[in-house]
């Protein structure tokens, strides 16, 4: 387990936070929205069960902004220096079922550690860049069973089950999850 953690950070040090397993997958985001909050051609996002990561220290502040799906986005920033270090798009928790968090892989203490697994969005790519290696490129979203692989699409099952879960009371006053 030991060389699944990897720590991350704010700018500032306030934020201080580990995830706990590898990735599901790595996004190079090439949306404009990515463009413009990164000021930048991409984002590039380390995808994790929400609950892998842990904020080990530092106060956070959450945003939600709308998408284009509809479901929004929350942005989460460092209370001090503002640096967004993760953001969960609601369509995974809400519409699909798995809470997933997109860490910026630019904040992680060995962001090198994660190169992207596939290009999205790649129809509103900055045309100055070249993404003509091995790379899976897709110019919007993709099939998560197509893409995944076996392990993390397992990985996405059980998130849908444990959240999909409900605890009722039973009439003998025991709970049972269903
Ligand atoms: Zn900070
Ligand atoms: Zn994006």
């Amino acid at each position: 387990m030991q060389q699944h953690i990897h720590e991350g950070r704010c700018d500032c040090g306030h934020i201080h936070y580990r995830m706990i397993d590898q990735p599901l997958i790595v996004h190079a985001c090439h949306c404009r929205a990515c463009q413009r909050q990164t000021g930048s051609t991409n984002a590039v996002n380390v995808l994790i069960e929400k609950h892998k990561v842990e904020l080990l220290s530092g106060e956070v502040t959450e945003q939600i902004v709308p998408t284009p799906t509809g479901y929004g986005q929350q942005i989460t920033r460092c209370a001090k220096c503002k640096t967004v270090v993760w953001s969960e798009y609601l369509i995974f928790a809400e519409r699909r079922g798995a809470p997933v968090r997109f860490i910026r892989a630019g904040t992680l203490d060995d962001p090198g550690a994660f190169p992207p697994d596939v290009h999205i969005f790649t129809s509103t790519r900055q045309p100055h860049l070249n993404l003509s290696g091995d790379v899976p490129v897709y110019p919007e979203f993709y099939d998560i069973k197509e893409v995944w692989s076996a392990e993390s699409y397992e990985r996405f099952r059980k998130m849908k089950r444990e959240n999909g879960r409900r605890l009722i009371t039973t009439t003998d006053g025991s709970s049972v999850s269903i």
